[in-house]
């Protein structure tokens, strides 16, 4: 089964209205069109290429790092990352449940050399600094070299303190491992806890931030880290084929998302809980909202009828077997998540 389930073949003509698989969904609006429309552009291997440097720059700034460089996507930013912080034959400790490990096809190994050691993940979605300890591997010839400690924040939606995220990275930076922070949507942690972006990037060596997501920009990560950290995943960022011309336009619409759509990812984590809310008046079972997500598992039987019924609805929901995750993006209005919340009264009612 794919991860990405489609419905049945009799919804299949039926438009999508409201799309909650992911915040991956989001559309540029008009304005950030305009904003790609007019940006300044150069050859960015050159470069030269002002815009990108701009937005290089600009999370640098935001979370204290000396350097930036852009990606096409998170997943090669994260890999120029673990590529830049290791070599062949080195392991990475990472969290069992999170992006590094479990969905990006174990790039590190295939095409780096990087062995993956994952380390369990508590309920708060955090990895235990013990945990950590226990998987630092001795220098042993036995051994591959535990060179990188990976985190994420948030974790399918769960936002890390970073006080919580400092225990483990401690306890990595004690042993003499760097340490990664997928921060794919670490504005949403941010807005959430009201922790500062640059408390959290204080912790670790290098974050990666995706733009692609919440933000709404159409494609897009940075990478922030040291300045020799950075021109080190520049270099990796060629071999994997992700140096980018007139890339500008893209980067504009990260810009843009930066200076305007950050205060709005507080809007959708309002709307998740209403619908967490919401559902959780339906479903007697457990329903789990955090910022901008929302989980519960269907009873086996009502999985596929359910997805189907709302599809037939116009509503698209994201199931990996056996949970149903919903994703609150811009691109979901009030008025598109009472028509969802009603999609889902009428299927609690109709059975
Ligand atoms: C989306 C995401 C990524 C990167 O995904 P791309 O689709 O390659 O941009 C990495 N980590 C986490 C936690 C993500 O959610």
């Amino acid at each position: 089964m794919s991860l990405y389930r489609e419905t049945s073949a009799a919804n299949a003509g039926t438009a999508c209205i409201c799309d909650l698989r992911s915040d991956t969904v989001t559309r540029p609006d008009p304005a950030m069109r305009a904003a790609m429309a007019e940006a300044e552009v150069g050859d960015d291997v050159y470069g030269e290429d002002p815009t990108v440097t701009r937005l290089e720059a600009m999370l640098a700034q935001q979370l204290g790092k000396e350097a930036g460089v852009f990606f096409p996507t998170g997943t090669q930013s994260n890999l120029a990352a673990l590529m830049a912080h290791c070599g062949r034959g080195d392991e990475i400790i990472v969290g069992d449940r999170y992006h590094i490990y479990c969905y990006e096809a174990a790039g590190a190994s295939v095409l780096a050399g990087i062995s993956l050691c994952p380390v369990p993940v508590g309920a708060d979605c955090a990895v235990g600094a013990e945990d950590v300890a226990a998987a630092i591997k001795a220098d042993d010839q036995h051994y591959a070299k535990s060179r990188l400690l990976c985190l994420e924040n948030t974790v399918n939606g769960q936002a890390i303190p970073s006080a919580v995220i400092k225990t483990a990275a401690d306890v990595a930076r004690d042993r003499c491992l760097a340490v990664h922070l997928d921060g794919a949507r670490l504005f949403n942690a941010t807005a959430a806890l009201g922790d500062e972006a640059t408390e959290f990037a204080a912790l670790v060596d290098s974050v990666s931030v995706c733009l692609s997501k919440g933000l709404g920009a159409p494609a897009g990560s940075v990478l922030v880290g040291s300045g020799e950290l950075v021109s080190r995943a520049r270099r990796h960022r060629k071999i994997l084929g992700g140096s980018m011309r007139q890339s500008g336009i893209l980067a504009a619409a990260g810009l843009y998302a930066l200076r305007h759509n950050v205060p709005a990812l507080l809007d959708d984590h309002g709307r998740a809980a209403r619908l967490g809310k919401a559902l959780s008046v339906m479903w007697p079972g457990a329903v789990y909202q955090a910022t901008n997500m929302v989980f519960f598992t269907p009873l086996p039987e009502e999985h596929v009828a359910l997805i189907d019924h709302m599809a037939a609805n116009g509503v698209r929901i994201g199931s990996q077997l056996p949970t149903i995750r919903m994703v609150l993006h811009r691109d979901v209005s009030d008025g598109l998540l009472d028509h969802t919340i009603a999609a889902f009264q009428d299927f609690y009612e109709r059975i």
